[in-house]
């Protein structure tokens, strides 16, 4: 669309200002820079000449070099169908982002299994008492990640766990971490399903490097956390 108006010769004292203007705008096209552009537009006489030159295509094969200035402001307007251009063109860089975005988003995983490892414990009857969760034993160091996304409502210590973490998801469900050896979280944080959160360890009431996780369900209840995993496509 560019390439349709036809300029007179340039002076050849600005072509080389022309091709750096150039060079200018299609940086700013390309880096998305909104502002740069529209306030660029408002103003220099370098600007409108770069929004031709833009098309290269319009000074080729021109060896004049008597122009005068006022031939070179009479395209105005065809300045603000160029600006108009490079405002469409990143609208439609900014839309091809945003729907990447929301498709990555649609992709990624809203449940992760919270550790790798071995399942050594499931939830029930366990020497004479209920065990209120599952374990997974795996090395000290371990990463242990966020089974879904949430917000962190506890990171420290707890009685029995040693250390724990805490965090509440969207529909009121809480999530538990224990025993590991450090966190890298804190209250209030949110995480995202598969985020690091903490690493494997031995502390509390534990006999070896494990983590202990529980689900406690919106009414407080401590739920089978394999059953909650299995039913949102994650195994054990
Ligand atoms: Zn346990």
């Amino acid at each position: 669309m560019i390439s349709s108006h036809r300029l007179p010769p340039p002076p050849s004292a600005l072509r080389g200002r022309i091709v750096v203007a150039a060079v200018a705008v299609g940086a700013f096209a390309a880096a998305g820079a909104g502002q740069a552009m529209q306030a660029a537009a408002g103003d220099s006489k370098d600007v409108q000449l770069a929004n031709h030159a833009g098309g290269a295509a319009t000074f080729d094969g021109m060896g004049g070099d008597t122009a005068s200035a006022p031939q070179i402001l009479a395209v105005s307007k065809t300045t603000s169908e160029g600006s108009a251009e490079a405002a469409k063109l990143l609208r439609s860089q900014q839309l091809t982002t945003q729907r990447d975005a929301a498709e990555a988003e649609k992709k990624r995983p809203k449940f992760v299994r919270p550790a790798a490892g071995e399942f050594t414990s499931g939830y029930g009857g366990r020497w004479g008492t209920m065990h209120l969760g599952i374990d997974i034993a795996g090395p000290i160091g371990t990463p242990i990640l966020a089974a879904s996304d949430g917000r962190v409502i506890e990171a420290g210590p707890a009685s029995g766990f040693g250390l724990w973490v805490r965090i509440e998801h969207a529909d009121g469900t809480i999530t538990v971490y224990g025993h590991m050896d450090s966190f890298n979280v804190r209250e209030g944080q949110v995480v995202k399903a598969g985020e690091q959160i903490a690493r494997m360890g031995n502390r509390g009431f534990s006999t070896g490097s494990h983590l202990h996780f529980e689900v406690w369900n919106p009414g407080g209840q401590k739920i089978n956390p394999l059953t909650w995993l299995n039913a949102r496509g994650v195994t054990v």
